[in-house]
């Protein structure tokens, strides 16, 4: 039996949401958005299960990771409910269920936990390094580079990036078996055949590597140059820039240190000169793109900012602008100052990884493609189930 929460509608408003009882349930919004089809009609459902507490069905619902905040549905509101709006504070609720440990409700609605996690990450760093850093030479290497391996040598770095990827991978991914519990484990009333899970797994690399709904995110039927001009496509490519860039850091700190963080200054062509190049740059685009379209406020998808979305901003910027000091004065021959502003750069990214990865934003990266596959396995098992009956 389904539980209802009636004091959900309060709770909602802690992640962002506004106040809902102005929808008078005319289903203008649905019909307006381009992503909402006969499986996963939204956004208007979800505003009656929220108004009615129906929390079991919104937790057991993919249909607010379908939704990819376009605002179309917001525009035609003409109850000014904002729709879009409670679909993004829906998927900040949604991430903090899934989360077994709790910490993501805190962070996500409370500044005090949020800015305390973070300080406490960055001082433990700092701490670490007061007590366990290692020489600081002032003489540079045979090439003129910075003797960074000796300050904090790759290895050990290395040993603790790993660490970390096992405690975001173990976060994460237990996190996305609760997703999955809830949304496909739920429905007693369909049989998903094995290899439905193996043939539709193909959508779940795609949806992770393009993100392609974002472009897909409007209703205007019109010619690409049109959507580059409005800039649908624009979104949607800052945000692939800004999600490659973020990958390809990740995967050259965690897995490639030793490569990537070399006292060798190797020619701008070589490769992890070109790939953190690009992904430096790709992180600075996205971080100024969507800070001013925050800061402008102008379209319905950037009105309104939730105060993590903020932080998390500025983790990505403080992490991208002292990765770039430190490469600076790494090849400009500047010991101390590298060294200094290496600590600090750990200090901003390791809070960035640990918040932001399993248990905040950038969890979306991850719970979208999942959604995606999980309702892929539901239409196609219940169209299965469809058939089956008409046969016999
Ligand atoms: S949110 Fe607005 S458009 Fe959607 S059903 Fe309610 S009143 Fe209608
Ligand atoms: S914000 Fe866009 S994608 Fe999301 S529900 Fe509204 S119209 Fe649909």
């Amino acid at each position: 039996m389904a539980i209802v929460n009636p004091d959900f509608i309060q709770d909602i408003r802690e992640f962002g949401a506004d106040d809902l009882s102005a929808c008078f349930n005319c289903g203008n919004c649905t019909a307006t958005c381009s992503l909402s089809d006969q499986y996963n009609s939204f956004p208007r459902k979800m505003i009656r299960y929220s108004i009615l507490g129906l929390e079991d069905e919104i937790q057991a619902s993919v249909d607010p990771w379908l939704c990819y905040y376009c605002g179309d549905c917001s525009s035609s509101c003409p109850r000014q409910a904002d729709p879009g709006n409670l679909m993004m504070a829906v998927r900040r609720y949604l991430v903090a269920s899934y989360d077994w440990t709790g910490l993501s409700k805190k962070l996500y609605t409370s500044k005090v936990w949020e800015i305390g996690v973070i300080g406490f990450i960055s001082l433990a760093v700092l701490f670490l390094f007061i007590f366990f850093h290692g020489a600081m030479p002032t003489e540079l290497t045979s090439q003129g580079g910075v003797q960074l391996n000796t300050f904090a040598p790759s290895r050990i770095i290395e040993l603790v990036d790993w660490s970390v990827a096992g405690f975001l991978s173990f976060f994460l991914l237990s996190n996305i078996l609760n997703m999955y519990f809830k949304i496909v484990r739920t429905r007693k009333d369909l049989k998903i055949p094995f290899k439905l899970y193996l043939t539709e797994f193909y959508q779940l690399i795609v949806h992770f590597l393009t993100q392609r709904n974002f472009s897909k995110c409007d209703t205007e039927k019109v010619s690409f140059m049109t959507k580059v001009r409005n800039g649908n496509y624009t979104y949607w490519l800052i945000h692939f820039l800004l999600m490659s860039s973020y990958v390809i850091l990740f995967t050259m700190i965690v897995g490639f240190l030793g490569w990537f963080q070399t006292d060798i200054v190797h020619p701008w062509y070589f490769p992890q000169r070109i790939l953190g190049y690009y992904s430096t740059i790709g992180l600075l685009i996205g971080i100024i793109y969507f800070s001013a379209l925050r800061f402008k406020r102008e379209n319905e998808k950037s009105k309104k900012s939730h105060f993590t979305d903020w932080t998390f901003l500025l983790l990505l910027f403080l992490t991208a602008t002292t990765g770039i000091l430190v490469h600076f004065f790494r090849v400009n021959g500047m010991p101390m100052a590298t060294y200094y502003t290496y600590v600090v750069h750990l200090m901003v990214l390791f809070p960035m990884l640990i918040v932001e990865v399993p248990f905040s934003k950038w969890s979306h990266l991850a719970y979208r493609p999942y959604a995606i596959y999980f309702s892929n396995l539901i239409n196609k098992a219940s169209e299965l189930a469809v058939v089956k009956k008409s046969k016999s």
